[in-house]
């Protein structure tokens, strides 16, 4: 089944970069995994959480994360509500029920006619 990333919020950082120590590269983001197929769409309530240097294009991982940066991450995460677990029904559900019901509807239609 196809999955997709929604992101839910996202924030560029102040904070210093562990690895390259530039303060204009952290981007922290987070996402939602959604899965879809034909009929439905279904979101997993598990946040997906990623902080990512722009400058030395690399994730930096929470062992590598300094107080300041958790410090910002609890404040981000706290704005970043997930949607929760929710399955959404795509119109094309409505469009093989309608064309459904338009087909029994010529049967019966031509049944009584004859
Ligand atoms: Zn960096």
């Amino acid at each position: 089944m196809p999955e997709r990333e929604k992101i839910l919020h996202k924030a560029k950082l102040n904070n210093n970069c562990p690895v390259c120590y530039t303060t204009e590269g952290l981007e922290l983001s987070f996402t939602q995994h959604i899965t879809e197929d034909r009929f439905f769409e279904r979101a997993n309530p598990l946040l997906g959480e990623k902080l990512y240097c722009h400058t030395c294009q690399g994730q930096i991982f929470p062992v590598n994360w300094t107080e300041d940066i958790e410090r910002v991450y609890e404040y981000h995460k706290k704005r970043a509500s997930p949607q929760s677990h929710y399955m959404k029904v795509k119109p094309l559900f409505y469009g093989v029920i309608l064309v459904g019901i338009a087909a029994i509807a010529a049967i019966v239609y031509f049944a009584l006619v004859r």
